[in-house]
């Protein structure tokens, strides 16, 4: 076993793809501080600052008793708030009920593997979320992948294997996490009621962001009933902990019944179970939070663009693609020694020659924090110096 290990993270190292955790201490506002040094945060999924927002702070002390954790599973004695929670979700999705998980990581794995299994078969955009693809492994049903946001190779998919298989899913994230685009909701509903599939959605990044109510893309595209499963996280945008799933009564008891990820797993503490609350309420009270991330997004992305930059996606992530693995590094090091904490995503987590930085704008990053960062940004645009210089 020591062999491979020392074989496998030489290997990694060789090929630029060593990941290591780095010690950070949250400062607010979108900054962080890292080894004496501070800098402007654009890899957090804070996007609307909600994670030092003050009612949030105080919902939490507020429900502090006697004890701190829940101590046992939901099925147990688990439950305090979480069946408030899920009301005010179900609400808030559109949805006859709702589930509240304790990661979105655990509500993907376990809801895909409780509702489908051998025989069955899975529709799943090429660029899903690692839970979602771990979910589809789990449960043992046959797997399609469907080319990135690409309704056409999907169909084709379906039209050739749909009928050799029992129950069928259709699932997509929204917002996709690496690239920042969005999902052609309605044209996946139609597909879904013409090959009879389950179809689930992930708004992990776009819950408190996109719609008119900051529901989600679902909201935004009026398709709320014709989504079976809409599951998103309290970690990101709602800047809580935790996740969730709204769907109709049936699945949400058939899924308390089987699902694992649920059943053998303590609840939440009621503290972060209030911060979630609170910041269900923030979402609805405090909107022009969400446009004014919306707009600035559009505005960033644009200004990128007229410097030459390759930068993609219609929402508050904007990845700017560099190719190499080597190049993403020395871009972020750039960065970083500017002040600016920039992550570098490789592959596996995005497809070989695709290596970028991926910038989450959030609502504390104001236009004169933007504005500063693209004059920086400028001097090693590929408009100024051709992108193989980066870093030299
Ligand atoms: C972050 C994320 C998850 C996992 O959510 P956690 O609560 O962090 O476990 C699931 N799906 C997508 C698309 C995500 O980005």
């Amino acid at each position: 076993m020591e062999r491979t290990i020392d074989e496998f993270l030489a290997n990694v190292r060789e090929k630029n793809l060593f990941r290591s955790l780095t010690q950070v201490i949250p400062l607010g506002g979108g900054r962080i501080r890292i080894d004496e040094k501070e800098y402007t945060n654009f890899s957090s999924n804070d996007y609307l600052g909600l994670s030092g927002h003050p009612d949030i702070i105080k919902a939490v002390q507020n429900v502090a008793g006697p004890v701190f954790a829940s101590s046992s599973s939901r099925l147990m004695t688990g439950t305090s708030l979480h069946m408030k929670l899920e009301k005010a979700v179900a609400i808030f999705k559109q949805k006859e009920s709702a589930l509240v998980f304790n990661s979105g990581y655990q509500a993907n794995v376990g809801i895909i593997s409780a509702l489908f299994g051998k025989g069955d078969v899975v529709f799943s955009d090429k660029l899903n979320h690692a839970s979602i693809v771990d979910g589809i492994r789990l449960s043992g049903a046959k797997l399609f992948r469907f080319r990135h946001n690409d309704t056409e190779h999907l169909e084709g998919l379906l039209n050739k294997e749909r009928k050799n298989f029992r129950n069928a899913l259709l699932v997509t994230e929204t917002v996709f996490s690496m690239d920042g685009d969005i999902a052609p909701i309605p044209e996946m509903v139609g597909l879904k009621d013409e090959f009879d599939c389950l179809f689930m959605v992930d708004e992990a990044h776009a819950t408190g962001i996109f719609g008119d109510h900051g529901s989600g893309v679902v909201e935004l595209a009026g398709r709320s009933a014709d989504v079976d499963i809409v599951m998103g996280t309290f970690s990101k945008a709602l800047g809580g902990f935790g996740a969730y799933a709204a769907f109709s009564h049936k699945i949400r008891n058939f899924l308390i019944n089987t699902c694992r990820s649920f059943i053998y797993s303590t609840a939440l503490p009621a503290s972060v179970i209030a911060a979630d609350l609170e910041s269900l309420c923030i979402i609805k009270n405090e909107p022009h939070r969400r446009k004014t991330l919306l707009s600035n997004a559009a505005y960033f992305r644009k200004s990128l663009q007229g410097k030459g930059f390759e930068v993609s996606g219609e929402s508050q992530i904007i990845p700017i693609v560099v190719g190499e693995n080597a190049e993403a590094l020395a871009l972020s090091e750039f960065l970083r020694d500017k002040g600016y904490w920039v992550t570098p995503v490789r592959p596996p987590t995005v497809p070989k020659g695709s290596a970028r930085i991926r910038i989450s704008l959030s609502y504390d990053h104001t236009k004169e924090i933007l504005d500063n960062f693209l004059n920086v940004a400028g001097a090693v645009s590929p408009s100024v110096m051709g992108r193989e210089h980066i870093g030299t």
